[in-house]
């Protein structure tokens, strides 16, 4: 989920048509004109990340306030919330996983956003607001997403594939042989990859129907927390 409420303003004078803005917009918000060599915006799937304007060698782009804010989000339960469950656990997350800290975007969203016709990282970006901010947590989960779904990965090297690198291997993927090398240097695959199926298999609660399960401390204890004595 992310409240989107910059968009990018183009200085034209100061472009020199270098593709960079395009290059590393996670919706595929801009484009260049061949001919004029000037960056052109796409404004309906700008989701205010700051990218081009961060990266534009000439500064030429200006992030400016939204007339119209907008809320991008994905509401898991207008599809199945059993066929939401599935695709995230076949993936391996639990669907109330955080998969976007920068958003607090969780699995379920993102699945629910591929089963509603999103087939590409960008256009579940688009959607949600997934990878406007970091793009390091949430670039992974989003390829695992989509391989379980049967979407298959599409590099961008002709230039219409996604504005993504490749997956790469999870617990469950690492060869048992690189598992052994690298046992006593530290690394516990075994004991992880345990609890993540422990957490994977936990039960979950559609949204709407989650309560907060946190105990109140008594009063004395919180005044002990506090570092003071009740009275
Ligand atoms: S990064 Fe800046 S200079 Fe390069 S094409 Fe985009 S707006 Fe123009
Ligand atoms: S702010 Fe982000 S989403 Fe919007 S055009 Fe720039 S790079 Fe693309």
């Amino acid at each position: 989920m992310r409240l989107v409420n910059t968009t990018p303003v183009l200085d034209e004078k100061k472009c020199i048509g270098c593709v960079i803005c395009s290059s590393v917009c996670p919706t595929l918000a801009w484009s260049v004109n061949r001919e004029t060599k000037l960056a052109v915006l796409d404004e309906p799937l700008c989701f205010g990340c700051v990218n081009c304007e961060a990266r534009c060698p000439t500064y030429a782009i200006k992030m400016v306030p939204r007339k119209n804010e907008k809320l991008l989000y994905v509401d898991p339960l207008q599809v199945d919330y059993a066929q939401v469950e599935d695709l995230c656990r076949r993936a391996r997350f639990h669907p109330e996983q955080i998969i976007c800290f920068c958003t607090s975007s969780r699995a379920e969203e993102a699945a629910a956003a591929i089963l509603t016709g999103s087939l590409t990282p960008e256009d579940i970006s688009a959607r949600t607001g997934i990878r406007s901010g970091c793009t390091i947590e949430c670039s992974q989960p989003l390829l695992r997403l989509l391989e379980t779904a049967g979407i298959p990965f599409r590099p961008a090297l002709d230039g219409k594939g996604w504005q993504i690198y490749g997956k790469v291997p999870t617990l469950w993927e690492i060869p048992h042989s690189v598992k052994q090398k690298y046992a006593n240097r530290g690394f516990h695959f075994e004991e992880d990859q345990a609890l993540m199926e422990e957490v994977i298999a936990s039960p979950a609660q559609p949204p709407g129907s989650r309560t907060l399960n946190v105990t109140a401390p008594k009063a004395e204890e919180a005044m002990a927390l506090a570092g003071r004595t009740a009275g």
